[in-house]
């Protein structure tokens, strides 16, 4: 049974929203290691972490083109078509999101334009370690190549449980990615950062991945663009008299099903909704496969009990759910009050398997609670926007006295010249 907090205190508050994230200086001193190591030894760190963590001897590190080739009779025709239908929602709501050029005259003789243009060099990190998350090469490479990206490098790991996934490759594939390197964790990240013989390196890395994964990502941000910090899955469930038990309990299994760092938070309105729910996931759970995952996971689950609408939404915001699903009367009444969320999913209709797999939106969220600064994938990550202005010479004489005034008031007396140069032309005379 999940741990009931009924009614907390606000100032309970902070305690109830924290993640199970054990000791960040111990992982971020080994991935501090693992980063060392492959800036300086490249491929060969590559091929010895494989075998210690992975429990695998790489050969090539990236795959030929025969082996992509070669994926796609792997993978049955249900999910090939499965994947046809994802990656077009996927890249229909992602085309629609496209960042548009602005092209402006400010005032007369003033223009200025902001265009987006693509990021040249994208690495996509796919986990594959509790699982082979093929979704994830759909949800990072159909965006990169709407983009128009140049190069995209998907890194993976291969393991001695299992090999890498024909479904990743084949996803790969349809989205136009073809270097696809076998390299995992925290030493995928520095590859694509540094670059070594095999992984070329990125201006900017994406994707989801445990906390090794999610540890590099952050600490090479100060080399390498990253997307966001998307660690271990979390949802939250806000549910009421008219949710319905075994859903919301489905839905809380689908997130402790992730790995045993995942975090489901049930937010209710009252104990009998909670104790249906804890009711419906201890019928449901003994059916599903991953059960050392879920046990483990939801040893850190809690369910909240907040009587009042309104402290349910103020809880919500607090914790900044990657995932928020809203089973409650009048949901878009809650989640037009939702400030601080990855994805949110209306209505008892609309699980979080969804926007996982195939409903259009993106599955690659922050977590941890940055949701309260960030946005998960989305076009925009794809692109730098670059601003231009053209000022014609009345444009300049208009505009130069606010330029000037502004310049000297900084003592930047150079500043000021560089207009007055153009607009009294004397002044030329005395250079
Ligand atoms: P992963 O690919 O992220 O990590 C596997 C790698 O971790 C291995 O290849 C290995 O190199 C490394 N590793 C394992 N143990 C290690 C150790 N002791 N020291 C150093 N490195 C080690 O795959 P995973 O483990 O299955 O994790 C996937 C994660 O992604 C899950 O936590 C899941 O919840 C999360 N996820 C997040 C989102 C999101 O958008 N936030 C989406 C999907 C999945």
């Amino acid at each position: 049974m999940i741990t009931t907090v009924i009614n907390p205190a606000r100032n309970e508050w902070a305690a109830l929203c924290r993640r199970n994230t054990p000791d960040d200086a111990d992982i971020e001193e080994a991935v501090g290691r693992i980063i060392d190591d492959v800036a300086s030894r490249g491929d060969e760190a590559l091929r010895d972490m494989a075998l210690r963590y992975d429990g695998v001897k790489l050969a090539d590190i990236a795959l030929r083109a025969d082996e992509i080739a070669a994926a796609a009779d792997r993978v049955s025709d249900e999910v090939k078509q499965a994947i046809a239908v994802a990656a077009d929602n996927i890249r229909r709501f992602h085309i629609a999101q496209q960042p548009r050029a602005v092209d402006l005259e400010v005032m007369p003789g003033v223009r200025c334009l902001q265009r987006p243009v693509a990021i040249e060099r994208v690495g996509l990190y796919i986990p594959g370690g509790q699982a082979p998350l093929f979704s994830t090469v759909l949800m990072l490479g159909i965006p990169a190549s709407i983009a128009g990206c140049r190069h995209k490098v998907l890194c993976t790991p291969r393991t001695s449980v299992s090999d890498i996934a024909p479904e990743i490759i084949y996803a790969a594939t349809v989205c136009g990615i073809d270097r696809i390197c076998c390299t995992g964790g925290a030493q995928a990240i520095a590859a694509m950062a540094f670059g070594t013989d095999s992984v070329p390196a990125v201006d900017k890395i994406f994707g989801p991945g445990n906390r090794y994964v999610t540890k590099a990502k952050q600490l090479l941000s100060r080399r390498v663009a990253i997307d966001m910090p998307a660690g271990p899955s979390e949802v939250m469930v806000m549910a009421d008299h008219t949710s319905v038990a075994e859903f919301v309990a489905a839905d809380m299994l689908s997130q402790a099903e992730h790995g045993p760092d995942s975090q489901a938070i049930l937010v209710c309105d009252s104990e009998s909704t909670a104790r249906r729910a804890a009711e419906a996931i201890e019928r449901l759970r003994p059916r599903l496969s991953r059960s050392g995952s879920i046990d483990r996971s939801l040893s850190h689950s809690r369910a909240i009990v907040l009587p009042d609408r309104s402290d349910m939404v103020d809880f919500a915001n607090t914790y900044a759910a990657e995932h928020l699903i809203i089973s409650m009367e009048r949901p878009w009444e809650i989640a037009d009050a939702i400030t601080s969320a990855g994805s949110v999913f209306v209505g008892n209709y609309s699980p979080e398997s969804a926007g996982d797999y195939a409903s259009g939106t993106n599955h690659t969220l922050p977590t941890a609670g940055w949701a309260r600064s960030m946005s998960g994938v989305n076009m925009d990550s794809f692109y730098r926007k670059i601003t231009y202005q053209q000022l014609t010479p009345e444009g300049l004489a208009s505009l130069a006295p606010s330029i000037t005034a502004m310049a000297r008031a900084e003592r930047l007396d150079a500043h000021a010249l560089a207009v007055e140069i153009r607009t009294h032309k004397q002044l030329l005379e005395y250079v």
